[in-house]
């Protein structure tokens, strides 16, 4: 899918898959002009193939193209080009569970100027990728490391595009904090408070008792948390535990998008009070985390070794909306 300042969007053409050819002057290659989205399609036990909220994709690629100075797209028409597109590759979708065809709509400026300027030519593309289940033998919990020296995003930056200069910084703390922490993730912080804000691919929520006892809270980071991503799975999580209101015993669930500082999560697990903690993103849809080092601590999560019920419950909710075992608005079936 080709733009230019002159014609606006050509008409849409699928060819095999290939490389690409761009000018080296591409301004892509030199000032980081892209951003992209990452869903999936799922096939459902009668032979269907699903996306799950790709409107909300669409919204997220407009977000984050206006912020690059990229055109606008029209958010049916490419929610429709990309189901011709999976469509006629749903052979790629192994049937099972757990098993799903990965889509990620890129925009790059092919706009072939060293000056950095907004771009007068773009092409959209669309990769797909088939890939197997997260969980093949059982929930694999994960240690975050919390950086307190880097920042990935902070308040008036640019968190919220999904550009890929957000994450190639990203790449070095990364491996720095597998080898000297043995953590396989980052958590991300800003601010003198050691605010929490997300991880690398994945937003983060904390199942936290209440001080005076009463319920449990559910707290994630506000999109303002330093300008994070709004992950599709982060609202999906907010609005079933706002929809559930309790946990299964009937203990009463508060719903909390605020800021977290460090110390108070610290505080939580010191006081018997850390009860869950998980991230949520496209790919793992829920992924536990058993622990997080944080200043020379290890803060321990008492559900860490396997998933937490909560953790647990929101996997099973949202993979049979993903799977259609259960009818949802939020499944979309195009085939
Ligand atoms: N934060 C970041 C930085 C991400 O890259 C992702 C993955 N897209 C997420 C959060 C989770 O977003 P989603 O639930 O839409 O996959």
């Amino acid at each position: 899918l080709d733009w230019d300042s002159e014609g606006g969007w050509q008409a849409p053409r699928i060819l095999p898959y290939g490389d690409l050819r761009i000018s080296p002057a591409a301004s892509s290659l030199h000032y980081g002009l892209q951003c992209y989205e990452g869903m999936k399609a799922y096939r459902d036990a009668d032979g269907g193939v699903r996306l799950f909220r790709p409107d909300l994709n669409m919204i997220r690629l407009n977000r984050s193209m206006d912020r690059l100075c990229f055109p606008q797209v029209d958010e049916a028409s490419m929610i429709e080009l990309i189901s011709k597109l999976v469509v006629e590759d749903a052979d790629w979708i192994p049937e099972g569970d757990g098993y799903s065809l990965y889509i990620r709509p890129t925009a790059i400026s092919t706009h072939p100027y060293l000056g950095l300027a907004a771009p007068e030519k773009v092409k959209i593309y669309v990769v797909l990728s088939p890939v197997g289940p997260y969980y093949k033998e059982g929930f694999k919990p994960v240690k975050l490391y919390a950086d307190t020296e880097q920042r990935r995003a902070w308040p008036g930056g640019m968190g919220f595009a999904k550009a890929g200069g957000n994450y190639a910084p990203t790449v070095k703390p990364g491996l720095k904090a597998k080898k000297e922490h043995g953590c396989a993730q980052i958590l991300w912080l800003f601010g003198e408070e050691d605010y929490v804000q997300e991880v690398s691919a994945m937003n983060i929520f904390f199942l936290i008792k209440k001080e005076d006892g009463e319920g449990v809270e559910l707290v994630t980071p506000p999109l303002d948390a330093g300008d994070i991503l709004e992950g599709i799975t982060r609202r999906s999580v907010l609005e079933l535990a706002r929809e559930w209101r309790e946990l299964e015993g009937g203990v009463p669930l508060e719903v909390s998008e605020r800021p977290l500082a460090m110390g108070e999560v610290v505080k939580a697990s010191r006081e018997g009070r850390l009860l869950e903690v998980f991230g949520t993103g496209t790919a793992a849809v829920i992924s536990p985390v058993e622990a997080i080092k944080y200043r020379g601590m290890e803060i321990e999560v008492p559900s860490g070794t396997s998933i937490g019920p909560l953790a647990k419950r929101f996997w099973g909710a949202l993979t049979d909306i993903q799977y259609g075992r259960v009818e949802h608005p939020w499944s979309v079936r195009i085939a």
